[in-house]
């Protein structure tokens, strides 16, 4: 089944000269850029996204570092796009993080881990919304 899901190349991954690595990654796997758009988070921003996470110990670290460059935010179509870009990515701590994975190849530690990804229709549906409102979300 065709869908869609929100990716973030996350500033430290912009930093390293990543973006068109993770790119092609997400091509040859057959999920397809059909927004993009890159932009510095405000704290707010930052904030707004990772709501879920706002009782973590992490959340005000991981709103800073969010904030702290440009990222570039993409929508992904394809089948099973949500499950085949957390397995593309890896698992959250690019220690632990298969090889082959995103994470593995450009994440740094637990925290600066390079990309974001949907992890349900819900949230996908939630995080397209965020960055790009006039997006049709009807498949
Ligand atoms: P994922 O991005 O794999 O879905 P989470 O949703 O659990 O992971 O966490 C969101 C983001 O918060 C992670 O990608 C990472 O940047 C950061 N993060 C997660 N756990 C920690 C932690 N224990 N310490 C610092 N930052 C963390
Ligand atoms: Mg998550």
């Amino acid at each position: 089944m065709s869908e869609r899901t929100l990716a973030i190349i996350k500033p430290d991954a912009v930093k390293k000269h990543a973006i068109g690595d993770i790119i092609a990654r997400y091509e040859k796997a057959s999920l397809k850029p059909v927004a993009i758009r890159m932009m510095q988070f405000s704290m707010s921003t930052a904030e707004g996204f990772y709501a879920v996470h706002k009782a973590r110990p992490f959340f005000q670290s991981l709103c800073s570092f969010m904030s702290s460059g440009p990222s570039v935010v993409l929508v992904l179509q394809g089948d099973n796009a949500i499950k085949k870009n957390r397995e593309l990515m890896g698992a959250t701590d690019p220690a632990k993080a298969e090889p082959g994975t995103i994470r593995k190849a450009h994440g740094t530690n637990i925290e600066f881990n390079a990309v974001h990804g949907s992890d349900s229709p819900e949230t996908a549906k939630f995080e397209i919304a965020y960055f790009f409102p006039e997006m049709d979300l009807a498949e």
